[in-house]
């Protein structure tokens, strides 16, 4: 029994209640929703009839500060807020609610709103599956060379769910973008016909919803499909943020344990690449238990966030963050810009003040902190960080580059576009000194 190995069960019991799930149908009965104004509830209800809604009791208990309502960063992570629909949109969503509309008309309204705010930007989909024998595989992109995504379909839920979340219409039922894949030796196929992959990165959703048993089966299959290239697992998950007893106390965390020292133990890297928006997520009892438990198995922890409007869009935010990543022995990796789906008009923040938050906070932390990479956007080309704003020849422009290409040419080598102080996304971007595209537009 591997979990004799390391700290019993027990000393991680810091006894949760049983874990609820507050959605749009009984996030009324939240006792602290009653410090809310009726119009306050409402607007949550009506946002929620679009965008995805899910909480929980450690979210609600825990993470936000009900004294800070509405400006609590965590309340707005979790709870839809009317500004992130336009006007139209949520008069439009209103109206129906106040007089009681048929819910067919309601749930075809909702739809078709959703349809208006770029659920898929980029074609993300159809771009990236990849082709196996001939026929495209649902529940796997593969985009860089060396890592394959894997989404297995028992992970495309959250413990709860983030407003700003570009994976939202996938815990909305749109079938015809929902990823699933069920049969794990697809995945172990398409491994041992490519051998140039070393990472597989398990994703969601959140992989850690899944059932130790579950994810297990997955596992295996890597580790006994004879794939020794295979070198590295990482699992994404927001699981130490949302539901850290989900490491802790849930029934099955001994049995979690044991199936990381299983991936451990077979040579490879396990790496859990923690989604973290806000120091505060890291500065519970149970987060920092989980932390703890999982570092003594060997996992090692990396964290990335979006920089988010309203909730982080503050240097001393991020700094304070990568300090404490750092000081409970995770390690900073990614600053990401929101991106163009959903709400973004609400969440958004300019490319050269994400250059600014980000430089700011980097010059506020050592060195240990300074593994983090940013600001980045995952875009169609690649992953392109902002290296900054300069003037050359008197001209402002943005100096980029890729961490991440499509062509493995394109990574590290500097670009420019011309400065644009309203710019939000690579799209709003042109060639800087009178060039016609970027160079990675001309292959
Ligand atoms: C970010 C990302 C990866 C992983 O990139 P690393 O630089 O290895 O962290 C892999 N696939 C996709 C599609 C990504 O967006
Ligand atoms: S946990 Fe991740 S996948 Fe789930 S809602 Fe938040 S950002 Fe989206």
């Amino acid at each position: 029994m591997g979990h004799l190995n390391y700290l019993p069960n027990y000393l991680y019991s810091i006894a949760p209640r049983k874990y609820m799930a507050y959605m749009l149908h009984n996030f009324k009965k939240i006792p602290q929703i009653q410090t809310l104004s009726p119009e306050q509830i409402f607007a949550i209800e009506v946002v929620a009839h679009i965008l995805p809604f899910k909480t929980n009791n450690y979210v609600v208990e825990q993470l936000i500060d009900w004294n800070n309502v509405p400006d609590d960063p965590m309340f707005i992570l979790n709870f839809p807020q009317k500004n992130m629909l336009s006007p139209e949109h949520f008069d439009r969503m209103a109206g129906l609610i106040s007089e009681n509309a048929d819910p067919v008309v309601i749930r075809d309204t909702a739809h078709e709103i959703r349809m208006e705010l770029n659920p898929q930007p980029d074609g993300q989909m159809e771009r990236n599956r990849p082709i196996h024998k001939g026929k495209p595989i649902r529940g796997m992109q593969h985009k860089y060379r060396e890592t394959v995504l894997f989404f297995p379909s028992q992970g495309q839920t959250c413990h709860a769910y983030c407003t700003f979340c570009f994976r939202w219409p996938q815990f909305l039922g749109i079938d015809e973008l929902r990823f699933a894949m069920k049969e794990a030796d697809v995945l172990q196929d398409y491994l041992s016909a490519h051998q140039e992959v070393t990472d597989v990165l398990f994703t969601g959703g959140d992989p850690m919803v899944m059932k130790a048993d579950t994810l297990s089966v997955y596992l295996d299959a890597i580790l006994d499909g004879d794939l020794p290239h295979v070198k590295n697992i990482r699992i994404g998950t927001k699981a130490l943020s949302y539901w850290p007893y989900r490491f802790l106390s849930d029934g099955d965390a001994d049995t979690l344990m044991a199936v990381f020292r299983k991936v451990i133990r077979s040579g490879r890297h396990l790496a859990l690449m923690a989604h973290f928006n806000h120091p505060h997520e890291l500065q519970t009892e149970a987060a920092e238990k989980a932390i703890h438990r999982l570092r003594q198995v060997g996992v090692e922890i990396r964290c990335q966030s979006p920089l988010l409007a309203h909730i982080n869009d503050d240097p001393d935010v991020w700094s304070a963050m990568w300090k404490e990543q750092v000081r409970q022995g995770c390690i900073p990796y990614y600053m990401f810009i929101a991106r163009d789906t959903g709400a973004q008009h609400y969440f958004g923040v300019p490319l050269h003040r994400a250059w600014k938050i980000y430089r700011q906070a980097y010059q506020k932390v050592s060195g240990l902190s300074r593994t983090v990479r940013g600001p980045a956007m995952s875009a169609d080309p690649g992953k392109i960080q902002i290296l900054g704003v300069n003037e050359v020849d008197g001209r402002k422009v943005f100096a980029l580059r890729f961490l991440q290409g499509r062509k493995k040419d394109w990574v590290c080598r500097p670009f420019y576009a011309e400065y644009n102080e309203n710019a939000l996304w690579l799209d709003d971007l042109t060639p800087a000194f009178g060039k016609e595209a970027f160079f990675f537009e001309a292959s």
